[in-house]
């Protein structure tokens, strides 16, 4: 029950010191293995639970596996590898800090883009490159529709606090941003869902979202 034996590389287990983190929490100590596997996963968590450390730590350590895919650009639209979907301004940027804490000095970089705020900063920090891309749904749909980002790099996506995302109205965004994914790396996109409950619009979501995933609830 530590961390190295997940066996998340050197680099990763460094920040993991650094941040602390001694023993995994429930959610992680599960949820890890199975992502780190492939599978697809959707997993019952509260907020506290640990669970940007369980769905940040496999994108990361997945990212850098796949090193051999070069981060494109063209013009001026960036291809993230790795997209985290979250319901607001407050916890994009909380899954931002920490998961740049986590992928220090991996290369990977991550970028937050949110709504209620002015675009051009976020436009810029884009362009200078971007792996794993944290952002709020409406955000994420104006910039698609500016084409600065494409989604058809995905490999990785999170979905974070769903449930909360659905009761925000959010369900048409998620949709339209998970459609634009749907192209022929659909079977190389791994899925994880995060949500406190699971009503029957969660499972709905995950029955459409995810293939062939495993429930966990801890
Ligand atoms: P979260 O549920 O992801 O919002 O995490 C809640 C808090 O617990 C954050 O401050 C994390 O930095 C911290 N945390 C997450 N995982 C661990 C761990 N394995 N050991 C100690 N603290 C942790």
């Amino acid at each position: 029950n530590t961390f190295a034996e997940i066996d998340l590389g050197e680099t990763m287990n460094q920040n993991i010191r650094r941040c602390k983190y001694v023993k995994p929490t429930p959610v992680q100590r599960y949820a890890i293995p199975i992502a780190l596997a492939g599978r697809d996963l959707m997993a019952c968590a509260q907020t506290g639970s640990g669970k940007t450390a369980a769905f940040c730590f496999p994108i990361i350590s997945g990212i850098m596996r796949d090193q051999y895919v070069q981060r494109q650009r063209g013009g001026r639209t960036v291809y993230p590898l790795g997209l985290i979907l979250s319901p607001t301004r407050e916890l994009s940027c909380q899954i931002h800090d920490e998961a740049k804490k986590f992928s220090y000095q991996t290369g990977v970089k991550v970028v937050v883009a949110y709504g209620g705020a002015p675009i051009n900063q976020q436009l810029r920090e884009l362009e200078r490159g971007v792996d794993i891309l944290v952002a709020t749904p409406g955000r994420l749909v104006d910039l698609l529709e500016r084409a600065r980002v494409s989604l058809q790099a995905i490999r990785y996506l999170a979905l974070d606090e769903a449930d909360r995302m659905l009761d925000m109205g959010f369900e048409p965004q998620i949709k339209k941003i998970v459609e634009q994914m749907d192209m022929p790396n659909r079977s190389v996109r791994q899925t994880m869902l995060f949500s406190a409950t699971f009503p029957r619009e969660i499972q709905r979501l995950a029955s459409d979202f995810l293939s062939n995933y495993i429930f966990l609830a801890v």
